[in-house]
């Protein structure tokens, strides 16, 4: 059977929540009024985000997008896209962030990446004003719809939050860390603990090795 894998990017992707970070730092007093409503579940990510977002003037986000460039990665995720590649794996990075702080930390591997799902920012106007294509429910990126186009194959599934969830209940397999395991673990449902993408690609690679190459 196809394989794909479906991987998170902030906190999953990358060492730190980036994302979270270049809201504080460039949305200071939106992000706290509004990021306590959405821990609280008082918002939603699909309202609250743009609400945060859509604070910022177009004209910083040049810096939002250099500030990503040296954003660092999870140990193993070079090697990790080599691993896949071998393998046929396609990689679609499904993200709640913008796309184009995404590609600012992921451009170096563009061609390694089947697909890129997440939101993205319209500068035409005074402030960031955010789009979206596969908003969903209560997410601004649904990213559990976007899985279930991919029809019958088997879905791994890589993250790190609740945010995560939605994903990991789509997936066949699920690697998970931080609040994702731990939310995982609290009811009852199968996994595999990660912290850097080695332990990942070392796993994948006793199932696939086994199974005849191709599909
Ligand atoms: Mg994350």
């Amino acid at each position: 059977m196809k394989t794909v894998l479906f991987s998170d990017f902030d906190g999953t992707i990358t060492e730190q929540e980036t994302f979270s970070l270049l809201m504080k730092e460039f949305a200071p007093e939106a992000s706290r009024r509004i990021v306590p409503l959405l821990l609280s579940g008082e918002m939603t990510l699909r309202t609250g985000v743009p609400a945060i977002l859509e604070t910022i003037p177009s004209g910083r986000f040049p810096e939002m997008v250099e500030r990503m460039r040296t954003m660092a990665l999870r140990r193993g995720f070079p090697e990790f896209l080599e691993f896949l590649q071998q393998f046929s794996v396609p990689l679609v990075v499904l993200s709640g962030s913008l796309e184009e702080l995404v590609m600012a930390r992921l451009s170096p591997y563009r061609t390694k990446i089947s697909r890129m799902v997440a939101a993205r920012a319209d500068l035409s106007g005074p402030f960031l004003r955010i789009v979206s294509d596969s908003a969903g429910g209560d997410e601004l990126v649904y990213k559990a719809g976007v899985m279930k186009g991919y029809g019958k194959v088997r879905k791994i599934a890589v993250g790190d939050s609740v945010t995560d969830l939605t994903m990991a209940r789509e997936a066949d397999l699920v690697f998970a860390r931080s609040l994702l395991a731990k939310r995982m673990a609290e009811e009852g449902r199968p996994f595999l603990p990660f912290e850097s993408f080695f332990e990942i690609s070392n796993y994948l690679e006793s199932i696939l090795t086994k199974e005849p190459s191709g599909e």
